[in-house]
């Protein structure tokens, strides 16, 4: 591509999208009565504006129906949650039956370790990455020690090289051959949420089962964002957050995959509930627990609908428009800001080192060398939403359903006065 660094161009950019109507499908925050430039859909993704009318449903049902919602309410709650499989799997890459949404992420990855981090004396290491989310280092130590094992001797963890910003696939390999059948567990974040890196799942998949363990991945900031082809792949579990990328509001509900291989499963240990009991027979509240025989033998307690239901709505423009399209859109406006950041750079003799790796999705990474927070305070008070990480890396995530290429464009003449000002 040859871009141009004008408002004009940027413009034309915006007519030739073919989503260029779902920036208005969503809620824009403002600042000094401007729509904000939104680099944080990383984080917590922007409010679709159809969500207020699928919580609505359920509080209207909720008053004119009470319990008798359970089953008459239009959308009836009590199998509520079913009603988001159809439309997750081609967004994971996966049958209907092995996905589902429940609890939250970090709650449902120590759900999923119940039944996929069975150390035994042989067999009991975890490989994850290096500074991997906080999160999922106090989640997988925490069940170490739940199995009275310490974690020091447990986790194996794959480092980057000394002067690099992200993790080689031959060094995961290697310490994926190195610990060998002692492996139980290869749990990583599909997507680094720090670099942006996306790691190569389905080789890193194939190398953990083929020393006979375990392979999972937090998809947080990969769900949505990149392509996923978990059964294909034959991930075993995976488990995903869908506030950031995927738009349903503030630490709402998180999906979750288990291949079909283990569906039917009797032996494997879980933790169950009603929820997960054969649907037919969960109200004749019998004492023998019967398991679903797809992925919603995991399910627990009965859905928290008010609050699933602005992701249904958020699905329904998934459904609409499809990972292609959105993959389209968002390499096309990563690169452009990629140029708009090299032409800034070179305009105002800044030190930008994107540190993001060429395997990225919607997120760029920078080090700012030489700047410190008021930058960030300067583009906030600009209007531009992006996230700060110490010592001084940005992260903009212009995410495709509702960034534009004017966006990128005019965060540049933003930086760049700062550059100029300072
Ligand atoms: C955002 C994020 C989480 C958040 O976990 P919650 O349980 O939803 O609070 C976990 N892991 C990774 C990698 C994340 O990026």
């Amino acid at each position: 591509m040859h871009f141009q660094k004008t408002l004009q161009y940027a413009q034309h950019l915006d007519q030739q999208d073919p989503l260029k109507d779902y920036r208005n499908k969503f809620h824009f925050p403002k600042i000094n009565s401007k729509e904000v430039i939104y680099f944080t859909g990383n984080s917590l993704g922007l409010q679709p504006k159809n969500a207020k009318k699928y919580v609505d449903e359920i509080m209207t049902d909720w008053a004119e129906l009470a319990v008798e919602g359970h089953f008459q309410a239009e959308k009836p709650w009590w199998d509520y949650h079913e009603r988001f499989s159809q439309k997750l799997a081609p967004i994971v890459g996966a049958k209907p039956t092995e996905v589902g949404v429940m609890n939250t992420l970090t709650v449902n990855l120590h759900l999923l370790m119940v039944s996929f981090y069975r150390p035994t004396k042989q067999r009991y290491r975890i490989i994850m990455e290096e500074k991997a989310f906080p999160s999922d280092q106090y989640m997988i130590a925490s069940q170490v020690r739940f199995h009275g094992l310490d974690p020091e001797e447990v986790i194996v963890e794959v480092k980057k090289r000394e002067g690099e910003h992200h993790f080689r696939t031959e060094d995961i390999l290697s310490k994926i051959n190195e610990v060998g059948e002692e492996c139980a567990l290869v749990l990583m974040g599909g997507v680094n949420y720090y670099s942006g890196q996306v790691l190569d799942m389905e080789t890193i998949t194939k190398a953990g089962k083929g020393v006979g363990a375990f392979v999972g991945w937090d998809l947080a900031h990969a769900a949505g964002n990149v392509e996923l082809k978990l059964h294909e792949w034959e991930v075993d579990f995976a488990s995903w957050c869908s506030y950031k990328y995927m738009n349903s509001g503030p630490g709402n509900v998180s999906g979750f995959f288990v291949h079909d291989q283990y569906h039917g499963q009797k032996d494997i240990p879980r933790f169950e509930g009603w929820w997960g009991h054969n649907k037919e027979r969960r109200f004749l509240m019998e004492p023998d627990f019967q398991p679903e025989p797809d992925s919603n033998a995991w399910q627990i307690s009965n859905a928290p609908v008010i609050a699933q239901a602005p992701h249904l709505a958020s699905l329904e423009y998934f459904e609409e428009v499809g990972m292609p399209a959105l993959i389209n859109k968002r390499d096309k406006i990563v690169a452009y800001l990629e140029f708009i950041l090299q032409e800034v750079a070179k305009e105002v003799g800044g030190d930008f080192e994107i540190i993001t790796p060429k395997e990225r999705g919607t997120q760029l990474s920078v080090f700012l060398h030489g700047q410190g927070k008021e930058l960030f305070h300067y583009l906030m008070k600009n209007g531009v939403i992006t996230d700060w990480r110490e010592p001084n890396v940005i992260r903009l995530a212009p995410a495709p359903f509702y960034c534009s290429f004017e966006d990128m464009w005019r965060f540049g003449m933003v930086l760049k006065e700062y550059f100029i000002e300072n």
